[in-house]
């Protein structure tokens, strides 16, 4: 944010029900500051929807919206374009505003790329687990198939249901070999399997079972990459389970991080000033805590 408000300042915000512990925003206007550009980004509790997006498109100043629940997939009824890939996973997490013509996209799954690329961990050819059938594991999984070529997916679930439904959507979209099974019954041998392995389940958050971690600390091996989506506390147990067998370890706050970078990019073209956005990023984490 420029220190002075006026008729050339773009509006970016976030749009939800609740939306007053987003950390957005602490990301957002750090960054647009760094950048010299003149955004501010506000957050925004939404019951109408209908009416947000008649709103936004009036508002040509109103460059960009983070989409959080429970709007995700409702506010595709409301957009001139989806990306093929928000398409794909059915939600849309941004909308950018180009003259009153609104385009979705979905960056959770992009985003979590970007923070394996920044570990220098390689997806492709490898066996990699997810722990977890709800949206965001949805996400990180279709990006990773659209854009990877791992040697094989094993997606573990709660409610049979879910599990289905992502796996046949899957395996609808990619011919990349993947092993279904259920949490309760399948875990240790899909661990074994594993080469990175994706915790994509509440377990283990501030609040829930915090103390506990779905991956069993003495199945982990040294050579395993885990990538916890949890990211309050910031170090979960699974991950200080991790690092104590020599893993390498992604926290929940690079998956965050990571998709408001891309968010960052759609709306203004330049690059992300990444680490002041993880700055910002963790100290609302910590002030939150
Ligand atoms: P979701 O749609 O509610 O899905 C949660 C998944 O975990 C479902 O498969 C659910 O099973 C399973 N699950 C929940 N409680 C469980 C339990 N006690 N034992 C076993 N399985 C359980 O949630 P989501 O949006 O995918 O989010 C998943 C996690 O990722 C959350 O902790 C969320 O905070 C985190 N997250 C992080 C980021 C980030 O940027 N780092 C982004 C999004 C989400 P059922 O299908 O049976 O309910």
């Amino acid at each position: 944010m420029t220190s002075t408000i006026n008729t050339q300042t773009r509006l970016c915000a976030v749009i939800g029900d609740p939306v007053a512990h987003s950390l957005s925003p602490a990301m957002h206007n750090a960054a647009f500051a760094a950048a010299g550009l003149n955004y501010v980004y506000l957050a925004f509790a939404v019951h109408n929807l209908a009416e947000c997006m008649a709103g936004m498109r009036a508002l040509q100043g109103f460059r960009g919206m983070s989409v959080t629940i429970p709007h995700k997939v409702a506010v595709m009824d409301y957009l001139d374009h989806i990306d093929p890939l928000a398409r794909k996973v059915g939600c849309v997490n941004t909308v950018i505003n180009a003259e009153g013509t609104l385009t979705g996209a979905i960056t959770d799954g992009l985003g979590t790329l970007r923070a394996f690329e920044n570990a220098a961990v390689s997806l492709d050819d490898k066996e990699i687990l997810f722990a977890g059938t709800g949206g965001a594991a949805r996400a990180v999984a279709f990006a990773i198939v659209e854009q990877h070529r791992p040697r094989g997916l094993h997606i573990l679930g709660r409610t049979p249901s879910r599990l289905e439904q992502l796996v046949n959507d899957l395996r609808a979209a990619t011919d990349i070999p993947i092993q279904s099974g259920t949490l309760a019954t399948d875990l240790t041998p899909a661990i074994a399997a594993s080469d990175i392995i994706i915790q994509a389940t509440p377990i283990g958050m501030h609040g829930h079972a915090e103390t506990e971690s779905i991956i069993p600390a003495d199945m982990l091996r040294p050579e395993q990459v885990v990538f916890d989506m949890v990211y309050r506390p910031m170090k979960t147990q699974l991950i200080k389970d991790a690092e104590a067998a020599g893993c390498v370890s992604i926290l929940g706050l690079e998956m965050l991080l990571h998709q408001a970078v891309l968010q960052f990019e759609l709306w203004t073209g330049q690059k992300a000033p990444e680490t002041v956005m993880r700055h910002a990023l963790i100290e609302a984490l910590q002030e939150h805590s």
